[in-house]
């Protein structure tokens, strides 16, 4: 079956988390189950304008069904190590992923999915070896908990070998509620992100964070991609 596509590009870095600074390529699947309001990629899924930006994307331009034989073949000629899976929400499409994670794998790359957390992990995909990036978000993204937190997802994504767990934060504040969450379910490889749409927010916000990140005992990570590019696409 086919895969809803927004943007397959690279080569480029990695720029957030565990794999900064990798050289990757990335394949960007359309749609999301979550509306956060200060989301980077509004273009995945934001068709009414709900956004901070208010700007209704257009999804007869973004969203591009393509085959998985294709979406494989792009993806190959980049010649990277690392393949990006990312979205949007990707999960939301997972059982259409196996058959290209599978491939990929076939061929020797590494494969990290980046999630919202709000779906389970495919089995297969585990089987697999996928490394899963998982980004669950707190209340400053607007989304109702019921919608952004899903205990039976994350306890299992956080059983999941390899799992990192990444949070978008604004201040020290926003760690009390992250340390809520870890508490919770468990969580292991805790990062914070800065959360940012240029060089100077993204270094404003992690300069305010770094010492407190650092002494609850967690990664800090910045946004490489938004300090080298800001807000451009890649395509
Ligand atoms: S989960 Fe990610 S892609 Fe979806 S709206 Fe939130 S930030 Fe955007």
């Amino acid at each position: 079956m086919d895969l809803v596509v927004n943007e397959i590009f690279g080569p480029t870095v990695q720029g957030e988390g565990r794999s900064l600074g990798r050289r990757c390529a990335f394949l960007r699947l359309g749609g999301c189950n979550l509306s956060c309001s200060w989301c980077d990629t509004p273009y995945t899924w934001d068709w009414t304008g709900a956004g901070d930006s208010g700007v209704a994307h257009d999804p007869r331009k973004e969203l591009h069904r393509r085959s998985v034989e294709d979406v494989l073949a792009e993806l190959v000629e980049f010649d990277t190590d690392l393949i990006v899976i990312s979205g949007g929400e990707p999960l939301g499409q997972q059982e259409r992923l196996i058959p290209l994670v599978t491939a990929l794998v076939g061929r020797g790359k590494e494969i990290e999915i980046e999630t919202n957390g709000t779906h389970a992990a495919h089995p297969e995909l585990v089987a697999a070896g996928v490394r899963f990036n998982v980004s669950p978000k707190l209340s400053h993204s607007g989304d109702t908990r019921k919608r952004r937190i899903v205990p039976a997802a994350l306890t299992s994504l956080s059983a999941v070998s390899g799992s990192t767990f990444k949070f978008v934060c604004r201040n020290t504040r926003d760690l009390d509620e992250v340390a809520e969450l870890v508490s919770e379910f468990g969580l292991r490889s805790v990062w914070i992100m800065p959360i940012g749409r240029t060089a100077d927010d993204v270094t404003k916000h992690m300069t305010e964070l770094a010492d407190a990140v650092v002494e609850r005992g967690w990664n800090l990570t910045t946004r490489l991609h938004t300090l080298l590019w800001d807000d451009k696409r890649a395509v």
